[in-house]
């Protein structure tokens, strides 16, 4: 599928330190998942790989970081041909016009945030599968929520999310896993457990409401994901912890 052979092997050294970041991030994991009484294996860890070149991604996926986070879309695009063996999640935001290319290079979108892009998934879906020849029978997605109804923030205001939810449960070529927030920048890590909570008990009322909601809880970055876990989160998505600081200022724009 990949021009894999073509590639330049990863740095040795690249890979050990991944390799260490990696185990870092899993047993601090494991430990928050401890602390709550949660099984630690029930906690999926997406390295968010944005800003981050191809061939130090080639290293950290074999480092076994092969599940990859992108925020936009035209960067997973580029990169994904010359990182083999990764899955790839989209975090950001997606406009409707780059829908098709969106699912052309991601495995997951985790950040559906209107019943309009909802529905374009599903018409595209239809059409045509790009990489399992017609094989893919559902996408997997998230429904992004702005749980503090943050005006800098997309997703659903969670009263917007209870509305359009049936609608959504109904399109047949999506299957909704969860919900995804990005939560408000904070100082103490501390400060983002409301959010998290209250991310925790709308899945909990809409899902009692209606079960086709999957129970997946995508929240959590390097500064909070561990407070993340402690009130539930299934995904985590971090960055920085696994690949140092950005360079440039691409933080959660979401
Ligand atoms: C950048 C980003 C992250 C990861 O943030 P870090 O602070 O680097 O861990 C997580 N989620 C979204 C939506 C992002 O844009």
């Amino acid at each position: 599928m990949t021009a894999g052979g073509d590639l330049e092997q990863p740095d040795p050294s690249d890979v050990a330190s991944f390799r260490a970041r990696r185990e870092d991030v899993l047993g601090r994991i494991a430990a928050a998942a401890q602390r709550s009484g949660r099984d630690p294996a029930a906690v999926r860890l997406v390295a968010v790989s944005k800003t981050v070149p191809a061939d130090r991604l080639r290293a950290a996926v074999a480092a076994g970081l092969t599940v990859l986070g992108e925020n936009r879309v035209q960067e997973g695009e580029a990169k994904r041909p010359l990182v083999p063996g990764a899955s790839w999640e989209l975090i950001g935001p997606l406009q409707s016009n780059k829908a098709r290319r969106a699912l052309d290079t991601y495995d997951v979108i985790q950040s559906v945030d209107s019943l309009e892009l909802a529905a374009r998934l599903d018409r595209l879906a239809d059409d045509f599968d790009p990489r399992a020849g017609g094989s893919r029978v559902r996408v997997p997605v998230l429904l992004q929520v702005n749980v503090d109804d943050d005006p800098a923030k997309a997703g659903f205001a969670p009263s917007d999310l209870e509305a359009a939810l049936g609608a959504i449960l109904e399109l047949p070529r999506l299957r909704v896993d969860g919900l995804m927030t990005v939560g408000r920048l904070v100082d103490e890590p501390e400060d983002a457990r409301t959010t998290f909570r209250r991310l925790r008990e709308l899945s909990r009322r809409v899902r009692a409401a209606d079960p086709r909601l999957g129970p997946e809880l995508s929240m959590g970055m390097s500064a909070d994901f561990e407070v993340a876990i402690e009130e539930g989160a299934t995904i985590v998505r971090v960055g920085r912890a696994l690949f140092g600081e950005r360079a440039a200022p691409a933080g959660p724009t979401a």
